[in-house]
């Protein structure tokens, strides 16, 4: 189960089984010389199949991948072996091209889900562009992060952007070069001192941006120029830069020249965030979880929700570590918090600062798209509306195509019956 099944130039897309990493279509892609671009995610280690279904992103216009599956292949728990979208025409030209059925929608039952196996999964990838900018935002206060938000969603209104920007605070791109104890010699979170000494030592804000532009050179140079506009306006307080690339003779521009995520280049670095407060003298290990939200695109609700999110952490005596992923009309707002599993104090905290993000999300209608499984059913039940007839619609369904509860009870929150003796009170 770890094979690239097909990869289509033309059309843009792969087909590859659960084993296949990011790393793995990277490296096929440079062997054999194909013009495509993977939406890689932090870390390229992870399988392509298991990010898509657990509704994951990468950083290239195709990130959002949920919404790039071409098809499916899954095995139901009867055993039967169902296809979706075109490839469930026999014979069809278009089997990975077009995700439409002909009535209901049945891809999406198998994102997060517990209702068969996705044994192979068409994925439509990026095309290598013929030039490439990154754009860097640096905004110097916690309030920029409203006026920046407002700006992107107005650049993403007008067709600008292509992309989605991620939002980084201060203490989360600085984990990236160094831990915590060579920043700041006294406990807590980091204090006014230190954020001005990282701001200078970095040469950025409290919040830096990024975001990137791809295509042929007069289309890129046209929305770089409207996206200085706006941002001078906007922001006029922030600095903003940009790194320009092109193709060589009339080629796509070659990405290991660019060398980052949102360019199609998996790399681990990123995972050096989970030893940011790791002990000074070597000893423990490097964690992390995350309560990722679901908020508006909307730069008044996110300073809000931010105001709140640091006051929690900081009580736990950490720092508000967040990645902000800007999509046109929501964010996936990600509170990381980074610890020493060995240490007791950690783990605990750590406890405490999801269950009161959770319950401050309740009180303003936020929700997850992701968890840790340890908060699956807390998180399922922020999805209440009419009695959760959305946990009740999918539980029958569970029923009807898993009566024995054999894959996976209890995953994303959805239980099988307790006829099948495995629910939640039942705890299998
Ligand atoms: C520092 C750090 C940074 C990260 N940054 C990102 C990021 O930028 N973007 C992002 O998306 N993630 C990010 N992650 C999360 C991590 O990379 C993902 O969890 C990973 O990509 C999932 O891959 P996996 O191989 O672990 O999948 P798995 O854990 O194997 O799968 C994920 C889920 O899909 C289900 N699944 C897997 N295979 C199948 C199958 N064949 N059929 C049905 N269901 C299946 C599993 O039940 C599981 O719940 C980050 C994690 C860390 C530690």
């Amino acid at each position: 189960m770890n094979r690239i099944l097909d990869v289509n130039e033309k059309l843009a897309y792969v087909v590859v089984e659960p084993g296949v990493t990011f790393f793995d279509i990277y490296d096929h892609f440079q062997k054999h010389k194909i013009n495509l671009w993977i939406s890689v995610p932090a870390l390229g280690w992870g399988s392509v199949l298991g990010n898509t279904v657990d509704r994951g992103h990468g950083y290239t216009p195709s990130g959002d991948r949920q919404h790039f599956i071409g098809s499916m292949e899954v095995v139901l728990p009867s055993g039967d072996i169902l296809r979706t979208g075109q490839w469930a025409v026999p014979n069809s030209p278009s089997a990975h091209a077009c995700s439409n059925s002909f009535g209901p929608q049945v891809d999406g039952l198998f994102l997060q889900s517990n209702f068969g196996i996705v044994t192979k999964l068409a994925l439509h990838v990026d095309c290598a562009p013929a030039s490439f900018m990154n754009i860097k935002v640096h905004c110097p206060e916690i309030e920029d992060i409203s006026p920046l938000i407002d700006a992107l969603q107005q650049l993403d209104r007008e067709g600008i952007t292509q992309n989605h920007a991620m939002i980084t605070n201060i203490n989360h791109f600085a984990s990236h070069d160094a831990p915590k104890h060579a920043q700041q010699s006294v406990p807590g979170p980091l204090t006014p001192e230190t954020i001005t000494k990282l701001k200078e030592k970095y040469q950025t804000g409290y919040w830096r941006g990024s975001f990137d532009l791809y295509g042929p050179k007069e289309l890129v140079l046209a929305r770089w120029a409207r996206i200085e506009g706006v941002l001078k306006e906007k922001l006029p307080t922030a600095r903003v830069e940009n790194t320009f690339y092109e193709g060589e003779n009339g080629k796509p521009v070659d990405n290991r020249k660019i060398g980052t995520l949102s360019a199609g280049i998996p790399s681990m670095s990123p995972i050096s965030l989970a030893d940011y407060n790791l002990p000074a003298d070597g000893t423990g290990a490097g964690a992390h979880v995350d309560t990722t939200l679901i908020l508006p695109c909307s730069g008044k609700v996110v300073l809000e929700w931010f105001r709140k999110a640091k006051y929690i952490m900081e009580e736990q005596g950490v720092d508000p570590f967040i990645g902000c992923h800007v999509f046109p009309k929501y964010i996936l707002f990600v509170q990381e918090y980074v610890f020493d599993k060995t240490n007791p104090r950690h783990r605990e905290g750590g406890r405490k600062v999801v269950d009161a993000l959770l319950t401050e999300a309740k009180n303003v209608g936020f929700a997850n798209y992701r968890s840790h499984i340890q908060h699956m059913d807390a998180v399922q039940d922020l999805y209440g509306f009419n009695g959760h007839i959305y946990k009740r619609f999918v539980e029958t369904l569970k029923h009807a195509v898993d009566p024995n509860g054999i894959i996976a009870p209890g995953k994303q929150g959805i239980w099988p019956t307790k006829k099948a003796g495995r629910n939640r009170e039942g705890k299998m």
